[in-house]
């Protein structure tokens, strides 16, 4: 059997080969290949590799016969279409022929044939079974052009609902407050993760506005909100204040927002909601605030410490012009001058122990405090300092009284004699005139000193920030000082890693007290 892979061959079958010569013979003028099969298998066999565009079958083959092998290229999918001719020798066969393959072009040629008529038969069957393939080829086509246009389709939609969640999660995750509102009573449609974690506990979405944020917003501010729904002009406003419960724990914090209210427009350009993109600026009023307050703080610094300044200078010109005057008239003795010249010094230690603060506090704040540590007895320090202030005590018409201890430790010797002597100095200004009571003792593993007055006191909310610097509980007009003393105290004990705290109460004296770690043997 010859097999031409042509789609437009004639497949004939007959188990005579002189009929399936003379078929041959009368076919061969329409131009078309011809495929010869002796048997209904071999016809089949060759469909099942091959296509044909006719079939002629005899009817009366031995094996699978004609009408056996018509339905068995009917029954498969890609060969159900082709067109089929048969062959019988008797006419009786015809109504079987209709009945069965009633769908499909089929035709039926009785032996002896007349070949025009075959030939007939056969174009017709061509024709129509190549406008039948035709027009399948096109169903197929337009097809598969539906399907491509639908995956295609999807496709896009899928591509857009990606966009769509990117920008929404873009929104969400925003690091800034965004929240969108719908239609004129503003409500709520998409409060980002900034937003709701500003909100707190406050659930919004779905609700009116005006009604979700009752009392958060003056009314001013939803005129203007409603104003941006009606014109379309974004409203926008910086450091707007708004107290906020964002941690739910009922108490309110007051936070500061630039924000801007925009109008969003449907597709036909109508207004149909609102976008409110704010960003925190809490920090920055703060630290402006803070800058504000620490300007005003250091021109009052700037003020106390002139007139601190200037309290010792006027004493000590006042004794030299004197003494100068005494000099000239030449009628004062040596005996005479020196207490005035004691008077004097005095004045210039004190305005040196003042431009020593102020030096230690600038050498504090821009980290430049270092240590020189040396083996030290802290008891043996008490005595001296205290020893060096007795006439500034007995001027306060007080006494210092000292109950120390044997404790050594590796400090910084000036800077402890320091701490000694600002906390002595104090007890005694601030003592009222009763006695101040020092002591050293081993306590919890450390050397502790304690200085004890029975004076004015502290009240309890001016404890902790007395340790401040130029922090004072007390008026300037009442008592001088820079309030540096505590704290340039405060930091050389830290700096020493101890520790100080100050128990007292307002009018029951105070008792301050100072822990440094000792030497470990
Ligand atoms: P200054 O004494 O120059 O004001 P300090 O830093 O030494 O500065 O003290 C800060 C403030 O702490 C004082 O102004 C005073 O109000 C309070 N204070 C310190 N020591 C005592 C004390 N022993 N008794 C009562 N108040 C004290």
């Amino acid at each position: 059997m010859t097999s031409p892979e042509l789609s437009d061959c004639i497949l004939i079958a007959d188990d005579h080969p002189a009929n399936l010569l003379a078929l041959e013979a009368v076919l061969e003028p329409l131009g078309h290949p011809i495929i010869k099969s002796s048997s209904g298998v071999e016809a089949l066999r060759y469909l099942l590799d091959h296509d044909c565009s006719l079939a002629l079958l005899d009817v009366a083959m031995p094996g699978l016969d004609g009408f056996e092998t018509a339905a068995l290229i009917r029954g498969r999918e890609r060969t159900r279409h082709i067109p089929i001719i048969f062959i019988s020798a008797s006419a009786r066969d015809e109504t079987h022929v209709f009945k069965g393959y009633a769908q499909g072009a089929i035709d039926y040629v009785v032996k002896p044939f007349d070949p025009d008529v075959m030939r007939a038969k056969v174009t017709n069957l061509l024709a129509l079974h190549r406008r039948s393939e035709e027009m399948r080829r096109e169903a197929a086509l337009r097809g598969r052009e539906r399907d491509e246009f639908r995956e295609k389709e999807q496709e896009a939609r899928a591509e857009a609902e990606a966009q769509r969640k990117r920008l929404q999660s873009l929104l969400v995750q925003a690091p800034s407050v965004i929240a969108i509102t719908k239609g004129p009573d503003h409500v709520f449609e998409l409060v980002n993760e900034r937003c709701q974690q500003m909100l707190g506990s406050l659930k919004v979405l779905g609700k009116p506005a005006r009604e979700a944020l009752r009392g958060l917003l003056p009314q001013e501010a939803w005129k203007s909100v409603d104003a941006v729904y009606e014109s379309g002009n974004a409203f926008v406003g910086t450091e707007a204040a708004i107290s906020l419960d964002e941690h739910g724990w009922g108490g309110t914090e007051r936070r500061f927002f630039n924000f801007v209210v925009q109008a969003i427009r449907d597709l036909a350009g109508n207004i149909d909601g609102l976008m409110l993109h704010a960003f925190e600026v809490t920090d920055q009023v703060r630290a402006r605030e803070r800058e504000r307050d620490a300007i005003r703080l250091r021109d009052e610094f700037l003020s106390i410490a002139s007139h601190e300044l200037r309290t010792p200078l006027t004493p000590l010109r006042l004794q030299l012009q004197s003494t100068l005057k005494c000099l000239d008239k030449g009628e004062t003795g040596v005996a005479e001058l020196r207490p005035r010249l004691e008077l004097a010094l005095r004045q210039t230690v004190r305005i040196g122990i003042l431009v020593t603060d102020l030096l230690e506090v600038s050498r504090i704040t821009s980290g430049r405090l270092t240590l020189q540590r040396e083996e030290m007895d802290l008891a043996e320090s008490v005595r001296d300092v205290a020893e060096r202030h007795e006439p500034e005590a007995r001027n306060a018409g007080t006494t210092v009284q000292v109950q120390a201890e044997h404790v050594t430790g590796r400090w910084d010797r000036l800077r402890i004699e320091q701490v000694i002597a600002n906390l002595l100095v104090n007890a005694i200004k601030y003592g009222g005139g009763r006695p101040v009571r020092l002591t050293v003792e081993r306590a919890d593993g450390a050397a502790r000193l304690t200085v004890r007055d029975e004076g004015i006191g502290i009240s309890t909310e001016d404890q902790e920030r007395i340790f401040d610097r130029f922090e004072r509980a007390v008026s300037v007009r009442s008592y001088g000082g820079m309030g540096l003393g505590l704290y340039i105290t405060q930091q050389i004990v830290d700096a020493h890693g101890g520790r100080i705290q100050v128990q007292s109460a307002r009018g029951k004296g105070s008792a301050f007290t100072v822990d440094l770690p000792v030497l470990t043997e």
